[in-house]
C-alpha cells in the first residue's frame, strides 16, 4: 500500500510540489522509487552509504526538507522520515533543498530506469548541453528532435524522471551554477550566464526558490568548507 503526501516538507513556501498521485512521495513505507528500484533497496542503500547506488536515487529528508545522495556523511535519518525519488529535479519538485555537505549537483548520471531508457537519456543528455536554456529553444522542439511528440515526452519524464523536462532544466541550470560557485571564482553574473540563466536577476531568483539562500551565502560557505582550493580571480590587473 501507498501513502503519498501531497505536498513537500513545511517551512517552504513557494515551493511546487508534484501531484501526489502514483508511487512519489513514498515515506517511511514500501513501494516502487523508479522501474528498477523499490524503497527497501533504497533505504539498505542509503543506511550502507552504498557507492554504488550514487546518482541512481536522491532521498527527500523530511525533518530538515533536505536532499541527499545516498553516499551523504551526515548521520542518516530514520527510515520513517525520508522517501526516495529517482531524480534530483523529482526531489525539488517535492519542495526539497540540495543538501550542502553530500552537493547532489556533483552526482554522477546513472539513472535506474528500463523502458524507454534510451529516450529518456537522450532527452536528460540533451537538456544537460543546454537544448532548454536560452531563448527559441522550447520543449516542443526537443521532442522533435527525438522523434516523439511532446506529450509522449511529459509521459515518458512523468514516469521514469518523476519531473517535467523543464523542472530538471531549471534543477541543471542551478547544479552548474552551484559547482561554478565552488570551483571559481567568477563573479556571479557570469556564473549566471555560464549556466544558462537569462538574466542575474532570473538565476537570484531561481537560485534562492532552490537553496533558500541567494548564491553569494553559499559561495561563502563553500569557501570556508574548503579553504585549500583556489579561486580563479577573474579580476582584470
Ligand atoms: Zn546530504
Amino acid at each position: 500500500m501507498f501513502i503519498g503526501f501531497g505536498s513537500g516538507p513545511s517551512g517552504h513556501p513557494g515551493m511546487t510540489s508534484i501531484k501526489a498521485s502514483g508511487p512519489y512521495l513514498l515515506f517511511g513505507v514500501g513501494g516502487a522509487v523508479s522501474a528498477l528500484l523499490d524503497f527497501a533497496e533504497c533505504d539498505r542503500a542509503r543506511l550502507a552509504r552504498d557507492p554504488a547506488y550514487d546518482g541512481r536515487f536522491f532521498t527527500g529528508v523530511r525533518p530538515t526538507g533536505v536532499y541527499c545522495r545516498p553516499v551523504c556523511p551526515v548521520r542518516p535519518a530514520r527510515s520513517t522520515n525520508v522517501g526516495y525519488y529517482p531524480s534530483a529535479a523529482a526531489a525539488e519538485a517535492a519542495g526539497f533543498r540540495p543538501c550542502l555537505r553530500c552537493r547532489p549537483e556533483t552526482a554522477p548520471f546513472c539513472p535506474a530506469w528500463n523502458g524507454s531508457r534510451t529516450t529518456v537519456e537522450r532527452a536528460l543528455r540533451l537538456i544537460d548541453e543546454g537544448a532548454l536554456d536560452g531563448e527559441g529553444c522550447s520543449v516542443d522542439a526537443l521532442a522533435e528532435r527525438l522523434g516523439i511528440g511532446a506529450r509522449h515526452l511529459a509521459r515518458l519524464f512523468a514516469k521514469h524522471v518523476q519531473a517535467s523536462p523543464s523542472q530538471v532544466a531549471k534543477t541543471i541550470r542551478v547544479q552548474r551554477a552551484k559547482r561554478l560557485l565552488d570551483t571559481t571564482g567568477l563573479p556571479v553574473a557570469e556564473i549566471a550566464l555560464q549556466a544558462g540563466f537569462a538574466s542575474l536577476r532570473r538565476f537570484n531568483t531561481v537560485f534562492a526558490e532552490v537553496y533558500g539562500r541567494p548564491p553569494t551565502e553559499i559561495r561563502r560557505r563553500g569557501s570556508n568548507a574548503k579553504p585549500g582550493i583556489p579561486h580563479i580571480s577573474a579580476r582584470v590587473t
